[in-house]
């Protein structure tokens, strides 16, 4: 329709298709299936072991060049490049996106299921509670902050020897250690079984975590620090973990804190990281939802690309490259610029996974090349200058130039074709869209093309497909940007020169000492999840383009062992976003009679 109406208007006008049969489509038995109401369900992770010998899909992942406050499209680039591969190329494909958290939703954003022709439906759903996962995260954090909590009150209100007591459980009469106590045991070199031939110095540090309520690092009444559910270890953790297993000896990982005596406290010392597993193990399975075309989708995990890495969960992409197929596409997004969530897929995601994609569609708008051309600033709410609206080749030109191709070098570094996709907006004029796909060809993409999927769905992005298909079909020669072995300093260097052009890193002495710390704890040989602003290459949001002359400031060092990542906090970047000054929630109610949500856009 033109004009092109609301998302929401637009997801409720299309009724999905009963979940069980996308489900049959896609080749999944009924057994593997957990319908959560009539359009969306979990799938079971034994699909994996069904389906381990069939080989996997094509792996291509969406990224986009450095945004506006208004976000360029990645999403609905994401969800119109599968409509078009599947339902105009018929080729099989998958989308894969992350769960969006109440921030955006609430915030700025009111959804990210897409938009226009280009959505997840639906979308009401998708953007709000979907299955659960991000309540069982909060139930997850909440749970190893009352652990905590009730660790310190009882190391401070009781004996060793009462704790011991306490932790060493019963079986026929016989005590013994359960194997969590035993191998917390071994790793303080103690390496007895009995727990009666421990001397009471041993009872004592097997015992006695003595939490320093300074140095907490999850959500507690005494924390340092605050993250929410999506920016927590825990969400990224379920992004990145690989089987329950795998998931369950990462929770039991997690540092919360430190000892008295400087040493880090795990959820394992605190006896709780089972419980966690519990909690979190219907969390683990992605959801199967539907593109507006009827395509399939997976929704799971959502972690911020700020603290975290910011792309959505290795057990979809994996299960969804086995569904496709050898000669179908699975087309997962990164959060932020390429800068930033496509640096963090390869080398935190594709290190953990071992999966390699074939290749990067690089999300490019008109508006943003402006932006970076030097035009002036833009903001959520308020109208976009009239630079954004007539046309403006020479803006559009040193737009190109500068951030467009450097973004395309940054995927480049890892050996990755680049397929440039322009989301067309309204204002776009011809001349300026021939201008950008010259310039991004000129620059090294294998090709770049223009994408009106928004207005149009998935028929509007059969060229984007065309090429996607086209560039996946050559050899690809990924590799990773840094060494692990490197030390974390000259982990953070290279990703500060490389990627983001900056001279140098200047460590602050507290950055310093945590990564002194860190390596005598062993924890570096971990990769790198820098926290930097999206709103620049650099540290500086107000910095366009691509800044050159700069050293970028790391104040201070953090780890998420659990996550296995260290991360950086580069300037002054917030891990706690606040809202704007009018959030979305003013306009979002529940009409009482029809039960209808107004208010989401
Ligand atoms: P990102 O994933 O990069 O943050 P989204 O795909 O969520 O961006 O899009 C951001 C917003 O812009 C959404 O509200 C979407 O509906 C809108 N949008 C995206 N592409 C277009 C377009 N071509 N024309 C108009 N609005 C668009």
């Amino acid at each position: 329709l033109t004009p092109v109406p609301s998302d929401i208007e637009i997801s409720r006008a299309q009724i999905p298709k009963p979940v069980n049969q996308l489900a049959e489509e896609v080749g999944l038995l009924p057994e593997e299936l957990e319908a959560y109401g009539r359009s969306k369900a979990k799938v079971c992770l034994s699909l994996l072991d069904r389906l381990h010998t069939q080989p996997d899909g094509k792996y291509v992942l969406v990224a986009g060049i450095t945004p506006t406050p208004l976000g360029e499209g990645k999403s609905t680039v994401t969800i119109g490049l599968v409509q078009a591969l599947s339902a105009h190329l018929s080729l099989n494909s998958f989308a894969c996106l992350r769960q969006p958290s109440q921030g955006p939703t609430f915030g700025v954003k009111g959804g990210a299921a897409g938009g226009g022709y280009a959505q997840v439906i639906p979308m009401e759903e998708f953007n709000l509670h979907l299955t659960g996962d991000i309540h069982a995260i909060t139930a997850a954090n909440n749970l190893v902050a009352a652990a905590i909590d009730a660790r310190m009150l009882h190391e401070a209100t009781q004996s060793d020897k009462a704790l011991f007591n306490r932790l060493v459980p019963s079986v026929n009469g016989v005590r013994k250690f359960s194997p969590i106590q035993f191998s917390r045991l071994q790793r303080l070199g103690i390496d007895k079984t009995n727990p009666a031939s421990l001397t009471p110095e041993e009872v004592t540090s097997f015992v006695r975590l003595d939490l320093d309520p300074s140095k907490i690092t999850c959500q507690t009444k005494n924390t340092t620090g605050f993250d929410i559910a999506v920016a927590s270890e825990i969400m990224a953790i379920l992004a990145l973990a690989d089987s329950l297993e795998d998931m369950k000896n990462r929770l039991a990982r997690m540092v919360v804190g430190t000892s008295r005596s400087g040493q880090p406290v795990t959820t394992e010392d605190l006896g709780v990281s089972g419980a966690l597993t519990v909690l979190m193990k219907d969390a683990i399975k992605p959801t199967l939802m539907q593109t507006l075309e009827g395509t399939p989708v997976f929704v799971h995990a959502g972690p911020f690309a700020n603290i975290a890495h910011g792309n959505s969960s290795v057990l979809a992409d994996k299960l969804a490259l086995k569904l496709v197929g050898r000669d179908g596409f699975v087309v997962t997004e990164a959060g932020f610029g390429a800068d930033i969530g496509m640096e963090k897929f390869f080398n935190i995601k594709c290190r953990a996974s071992g999966l390699r994609p074939n290749v990067v569609v690089l999300v490019a708008t008109i508006r943003a090349l402006k932006m970076h051309g030097g035009g002036p600033n833009v903001s959520a709410g308020a109208p976009l200058p009239k630079e954004y609206i007539d046309e403006n080749l020479s803006l559009v030109a040193a737009g190109c130039h500068s951030n467009l191709k450097k973004q395309i070098q940054i995927a480049h570094l890892f050996g990755i074709p680049v397929v440039v996709a322009l989301n067309v907006f309204k204002t776009d004029t011809q001349a300026e869209i021939d201008l950008v796909c010259e310039i991004a060809k000129g620059c090294g993409a294998s090709d770049a093309v223009p994408c009106n999927h928004w207005a149009q769905g998935g028929r509007g992005s059969i060229k984007l497909a065309q090429a996607v298909n086209e560039a996946a079909s050559r050899p690809s020669n990924f590799q990773f940007l840094y060494n692990i072995e490197m030390p974390i300093a000259d982990k953070i260097r290279t990703i500060a020169q490389k990627v983001y052009g900056a001279d140098d890193i200047e460590l602050s002495p507290a950055a310093k000492d945590k990564i002194d710390y860190y390596n005598q704890q062993g924890y570096g040989l971990l990769p790198i999840c820098m926290a930097k602003t999206h709103l620049s290459l650099s540290h500086m949001p107000d910095k366009k383009g691509a800044p050159t002359g700069f050293v970028l400031p790391i104040r201070d060092v953090r780890a998420s062992i659990g996550a296995g990542f260290i991360y950086p906090l580069v300037g002054t970047m917030s891990t706690m976003p606040g809202l704007p000054t009018r959030p979305c929630f003013y306009d979002i109610d529940l009409d009482p009679v029809t039960g209808e949500i107004t208010g989401l856009f």
